[in-house]
C-alpha cells in the first residue's frame, strides 16, 4: 500500500486539494504521513510478531504473545483524510483484524480511493470494507455487538459520546469492547521574555494559521511574557496580515478555505465573540464568496473567556499575557485539553520548568507544534484530548490485540512418544 501510495503520491495530493481544500505543501504532507504510517506499522508487527520469552528461570518457559481482538470499526475525522484513516486502518490490518471504516461524510471520495488502494494491494476478500456516510453509520458501528474495537478520531464530544456507547453490553456481544479515541485540543504556545522573536513569530503564526487552523494539534492561544508582550503583538499583527488567503489552487496561497458552510459559520460566531471577549488585533482580508475565514487575533483574552477555553477549529488565535514564566504555564495548562503546546524560550531554566509543568501530550520548544512525524514524535493528548497509546509510536498497535502468556514447566519427568 505504501509503495502505492508513493507512486501517486501527485495524483492523490491533488484530490486532497480538490476534496479537502489543503494547499499544496499540507496535501503533499498528508499523503507522505500515510506511507509513514504504512512502513512503520508493519516494520512494527515484524516486531512484535516474535512471541517474546519473559524471565529466563530454568525449568519454565514463559512466552507472551499477540492475538488480534476481532472486528474494527475505523472512525475518521476529514482534516487529514489519508494519514489519518491510513494509520488506523493499517494498524488494524497489520494486527490481524479485519476493518469497517467510516470516512468522514465531508471526505468520503478520499475514504474510497484510500480503500480501493489497500484492497488492490492484495488485502483479503472481505477484511476491508468502506462505509462512507454520517454520524448514523458511525453511531451503528459503535453499537454492533461484533464490533470489538473502536479506533476514533475526531472532537471530544462525539469521542466522549462513542466511549459511553461503547461501554454497554448488548446480548451475544463476546468480548469488551476497546475504544481508541483521538480527540481535540487547545493548544497554546508560551513565549518568554528571552525568546527569538523572529523565531517565535514564525513558528506561532505556521502553527495557527496552517490548513486555516483545522488541526487538532493547531495553536490557538499564544501567551506572552509582559515585557516582550508589545513588539511580539506588533510584529505578529504584521504577520497575519502578511498571510496569502485564497484558492488552494494556486501555489502561493497559505491559508486555504475552511472545510464547508457549517464550520464557517461556526467560526464566524466565534470571531463575533472574540469582539465581545477581547480585542481584535488583526483580521486578514479574505474573498467573501466560497467558505473563506478571515485569520484573525484577538488579545486581552482573559482565562474564563470561551476563546481561551474552546477548540474553534478555524484560524483564530487569542493572545493572552503572562506575569512570569511560571504564570504562563498554568495559563496554558488552564483548559480540559492536554495535546499539543509549545515554548519559545532561550532560557534553560524555564525550558526546563516546561519540561516538567506543561502538561499536553507533545511539548515542542522553539519550533512550531504541529506536523508530528511518525516514528520520531508519537502523537497523542490525555486529558479530554484523547485515551489510548500515541499514534506513530510503539505501543500503538498493542492497543489493537489481546495478549496471552504461556507457562509452561519444561522439567519433564519421563516423555510419552506419540508414535
Ligand atoms: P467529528 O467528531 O465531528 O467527526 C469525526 C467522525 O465521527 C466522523 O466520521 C463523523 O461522521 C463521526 N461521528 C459523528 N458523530 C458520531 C456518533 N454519534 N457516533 C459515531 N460516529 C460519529 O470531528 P471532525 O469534525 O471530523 O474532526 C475535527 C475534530 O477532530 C477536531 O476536534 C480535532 O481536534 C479532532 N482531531 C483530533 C486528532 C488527534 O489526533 N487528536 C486528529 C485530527 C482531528
Amino acid at each position: 500500500v505504501a509503495s502505492e501510495l508513493s507512486r501517486r503520491r501527485y495524483e492523490l495530493a491533488a484530490w486532497e486539494i480538490f476534496e479537502v481544500g489543503k494547499t499544496w505543501r499540507e496535501a503533499d504532507a498528508d499523503v507522505a504521513e500515510a506511507i509513514d504510517f504504512l512502513r512503520y506499522y508493519a516494520d512494527e508487527m515484524d516486531r512484535l510478531a516474535q512471541p517474546m520469552r519473559l524471565g529466563n528461570r530454568p525449568g519454565e518457559l514463559n512466552q507472551r504473545s499477540y492475538e488480534p481482538r476481532g472486528v474494527t470499526a475505523v472512525i475518521a475525522p476529514w482534516n487529514f483524510p489519508l494519514a489519518i484513516p491510513t494509520g488506523m486502518i493499517s494498524a488494524a490490518l497489520v494486527t490481524g483484524n479485519p476493518v469497517l471504516f467510516k470516512p468522514s461524510e465531508r471526505s468520503p471520495g478520499l475514504g474510497t480511493l484510500l480503500t480501493d488502494i489497500f484492497i488492490e494491494a492484495g488485502v483479503p476478500a472481505g477484511c476491508l470494507s468502506c462505509l462512507p456516510g454520517g454520524p448514523g453509520v458511525g453511531q451503528a458501528l459503535v453499537a454492533h455487538p461484533h464490533v470489538i474495537t473502536v479506533a476514533f478520531t475526531g472532537s471530544k464530544a462525539v469521542g466522549l459520546h462513542i466511549l459511553a456507547e461503547a461501554s454497554r453490553v448488548d446480548p451475544g456481544q463476546p468480548m469488551v469492547k476497546r475504544v481508541i479515541a483521538e480527540m481535540g485540543g487547545k493548544n497554546a504556545i508560551i513565549v518568554d521574555e528571552t525568546a527569538d522573536l523572529d523565531e517565535a513569530i514564525a513558528g506561532v503564526v505556521a502553527s495557527f494559521a496552517g490548513y486555516a487552523g483545522q488541526k487538532c494539534s493547531a495553536c490557538s492561544r499564544v501567551i506572552v511574557h509582559r515585557t516582550v508582550y508589545d513588539s511580539f503583538v506588533s510584529r505578529l499583527r504584521e504577520a497575519v496580515l502578511s498571510l496569502e488567503v485564497g484558492n488552494p489552487l494556486e501555489p502561493g496561497t497559505q491559508v486555504g478555505p475552511v472545510i464547508d458552510a457549517r464550520a464557517q459559520a461556526s467560526i464566524q460566531r466565534y470571531i463575533a465573540l472574540g469582539l465581545e471577549e477581547g480585542r481584535l488585533l488583526a483580521k486578514q482580508s479574505a474573498d467573501p464568496s466560497g467558505y473563506f475565514v478571515e485569520p484573525t487575533v484577538f488579545t486581552a483574552i482573559q482565562p474564563h473567556h470561551r476563546l481561551a477555553r474552546e477548540e474553534i477549529f478555524g484560524p483564530i488565535l487569542a493572545v493572552m499575557k503572562a506575569d512570569n514564566f511560571a504564570d504562563a504555564v498554568r495559563l496554558a495548562n488552564g483548559t480540559e485539553y492536554a495535546l499539543t503546546g509549545g515554548v519559545y524560550s532561550r532560557s534553560p531554566a524555564n525550558l526546563a520548568m516546561a519540561r516538567e509543568q506543561f502538561d499536553v501530550g507533545n511539548l515542542y520548544l522553539n519550533r512550531p507544534i504541529t506536523g508530528a512525524l511518525v516514528s520520531r514524535q508519537p502523537f497523542g493528548g490525555h486529558r479530554f484530548s484523547g485515551v489510548g497509546a500515541k499514534t506513530g509510536g510503539e505501543d500503538y498497535l498493542t492497543q489493537f490485540m489481546i495478549a496471552r502468556v504461556i507457562s509452561e514447566n519444561t522439567l519433564r519427568r519421563g516423555f510419552e512418544s506419540t508414535q
